[in-house]
């Protein structure tokens, strides 16, 4: 795999609405799925049975899925704090005003693992970092993550070093755990937003015997605070280990965090986005659901060379498949976002690799609408429309 990368998410075994034929067409080389998910359906034993993760979701190319700790505590973090299903990135008020008044305690955590409720059918279940590590062996990803707790910015600093601290432990437990030599196991960075505790976690990870990184947790309130994170982490961490960014983003924030350093990526976006009708443009993201898109005989993006944008579907028919709740519209939609951003990361791969990156940031962001201020965490509007 060249980095850096772009993984479109598949989180329960498939990207949503896409085939692998098709994501292989717009140029994903990489996908990532949850073990949460999986772990509580279909079971990871029924994956193994039916011949491992490749072969279950026929996808022969490389595969990372995640521990299960982020779906696990972000869960609880929702009842706890009283957040929605599952708290965003960056969570707002609007967001934490949500759902007051659900059940609180659905997630457990002491020092040997978690317990927490299913989402799907209420059950109490539990994970621990053996059986993250024996599950993610089950399935069969070519890079597995070691379970963590992640704290959320609404978790106080003393608790944010607890988890850290206990992420640590747990990330031992995974190494001796593993039993198979043919994945990449990631230890995976703690600690809030918090410089001395980013620095902390970064040297105790990157102290231990792991392949790579993955940057967890709360990356504090804004982009700029995102960055920090970066920042306060990656000079800790061996050179040579790839470093992924859990979660993270649009495309403004991965021409931006490749310049901090980071090497893959993961998002929902571009699928999530596609299935409300949303779609990236080098102008900036559009809204297809607009009444005024309704005789439009333009293509999403004219020189857009994915399978949508070539084969001539117009905005208007894109607009006419959304309002009649047609699925044909999230897939068409799903495969111009995701064209889009692997053909935004080979443009940065390219750039890396000629040494004109940040020029390329600042050409894509002027047109797209956002810039990075001159500190380069800063998000602000740009001149263009
Ligand atoms: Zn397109």
């Amino acid at each position: 795999m060249e980095t850096p990368f772009f993984c479109a998410v598949g989180t329960a075994g498939s990207v949503k609405g896409v085939t692998p034929s098709e994501l292989r067409e717009l140029g994903a080389d990489v996908l990532l799925a949850n073990t949460y998910h999986l772990f509580l359906r279909p079971g990871h034993e029924v994956v193994r049975h039916l011949g491992g993760l490749h072969r279950f979701m026929a996808w022969d190319g490389p595969l990372i899925t995640d521990s299960g700790g982020f779906q696990v505590f972000s869960l609880g973090w929702g009842l706890e704090h009283g957040v929605g299903k599952q708290m965003g990135m960056f969570p707002g008020e609007a967001e934490a005003r949500k759902t007051r008044g659900q059940a609180a305690r659905l997630v457990r955590v002491d020092d040997d693992g978690a317990t927490f409720t299913s989402h799907i059918d209420g059950s109490r279940q539990r994970l621990t970092p053996e059986l993250s590590i024996g599950i993610q062996e089950a399935l069969g990803a070519d890079i597995i993550l070691a379970f963590d707790e992640p704290t959320s910015p609404l978790h106080d600093a003393a608790y944010t070093a607890t988890a850290m601290l206990r992420t640590h432990r747990w990330a031992r437990r995974c190494l001796e755990a593993r039993t198979r030599d043919d994945q990449a196991l990631y230890g995976i960075v703690q600690g809030g937003a918090l410089q001395e505790l980013r620095r902390a976690s970064a040297t105790a990870i990157g102290a231990m015997a792991f392949e790579g990184v993955a940057i967890g947790g709360s990356l504090g309130k804004s982009k700029h605070d995102m960055f920090d994170v970066i920042d306060w982490t990656t000079p800790h961490i061996p050179e040579a280990w790839p470093r992924h960014l859990l979660g993270i983003g649009e495309p403004e924030d991965l021409l931006a965090c490749v310049e901090h350093g980071i090497d893959q990526f993961d998002c929902v976006a571009p699928t999530r986005l596609g299935r409300h009708g949303v779609v990236y443009t080098a102008d900036g993201k559009v809204s297809l659901t607009r009444p005024e898109l309704r005789d439009s005989s333009a293509p999403i993006e004219p020189d857009c060379g994915c399978y949508t944008c070539s084969t001539g579907f117009s905005r208007g028919y894109l607009r006419h498949l959304f309002a009649a709740n047609e699925l044909l519209g999230y897939t068409l939609t799903s495969l111009h976002n995701l064209f889009f951003m692997h053909r935004l990361m080979q443009r940065i791969r390219a750039a890396v690799r000629e040494d004109r990156l940040s020029a390329l940031r600042d050409e894509f962001l002027a047109r797209y609408g956002v810039a990075y201020a001159t500190d380069g965490k800063t998000l602000q509007a740009a001149g263009g429309q």
